[in-house]
């Protein structure tokens, strides 16, 4: 069962000079699960994602991927082994288009008939895209952008797929787009891991969730099951 487990973090504490933003957090994702997040504005679910991705440091605890730490290692590194984020605000590269942002999600591969393919995939995927094909990702909307930003991470061929708030600030009918993209890129083999505001959404696909609360996780479940739990629903789905 423990080698089923694909990121471990342990006793995680991450700080911002003086000020403990995660406060020692445990959790796991394991193989082909879709595993969600919640938690409101500072609660730490940025913070976390930045340390499970190197881009911040931690004092104290670990980070295992693939039964390995990962403490220390560097995007580049990350995504040669399969573990890649999407970030809040996306940071698609504006002044390229559509294409040429796929192309650089495939950055670490070599197969070119592959690369082909995976635009192809992404295009039936993502149908907007295609139609934009040669368009400049700066010039998009916010969630053309999201979808483009997500697109461009599975050209990575991620084993392990970080998304860090993909709803935020998008329509209601983007919204629906992306959490269904969501659930097709989990139902095609990638194990999830999503950070999300949205809650009701977010624990709705999920297999299992994490709530976390001003630096700690402070329940945890089968998705469906805090989504009915009365704690969750007065504190997050304004009930
Ligand atoms: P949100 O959904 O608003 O992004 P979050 O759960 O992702 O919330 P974090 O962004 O991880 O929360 O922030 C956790 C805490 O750390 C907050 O109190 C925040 O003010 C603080 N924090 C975040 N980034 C920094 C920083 N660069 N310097 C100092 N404090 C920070």
């Amino acid at each position: 069962q423990n080698n089923n487990i694909l990121l471990q973090v342990s006793s995680l504490k991450v700080g911002y000079g003086g000020i403990q933003a995660v406060k020692g957090i445990d959790f796991e994702v394991r193989t082909g699960e879709l595993v969600s997040l919640i938690g409101s504005n500072g609660a730490g679910k940025t913070t976390t994602m930045k340390a499970i991705t190197g881009s911040l440091t931690f004092s104290d605890g670990d980070i295992r991927y693939q039964g390995e730490s990962i403490r220390g290692q560097g995007a580049w590194d990350l995504v040669k082994k399969g573990l890649v984020m999407v970030p809040e605000g996306r940071g698609v590269f504006a002044r390229m288009t559509i294409v040429e942002n796929l192309q650089m999600g495939a950055f670490i591969r070599r197969d070119k008939a592959g690369i082909l393919a995976d635009i192809d995939r992404m295009f039936a995927l993502f149908p907007r895209l295609k139609e934009r094909r040669d368009q400049l990702a700066g010039t998009m909307s916010g969630g053309e952008q999201q979808m483009l930003a997500m697109a461009r991470a599975l050209m990575s061929q991620p084993k392990l797929l970080l998304l860090d708030e993909p709803s935020m600030g998008l329509s209601p009918i983007m919204v629906d787009k992306i959490f269904e993209v969501v659930r097709d890129v989990y139902a095609q083999g990638v194990t999830v891991l999503l950070v999300e505001q949205n809650a009701s959404r977010a624990l709705a696909i999920a297999n299992r969730g994490y709530v976390m609360e001003s630096g700690i996780i402070t329940m945890t479940g089968p998705g469906k099951e805090l989504l009915s739990d009365p704690k969750v629903r007065a504190a997050y789905l304004g009930e």
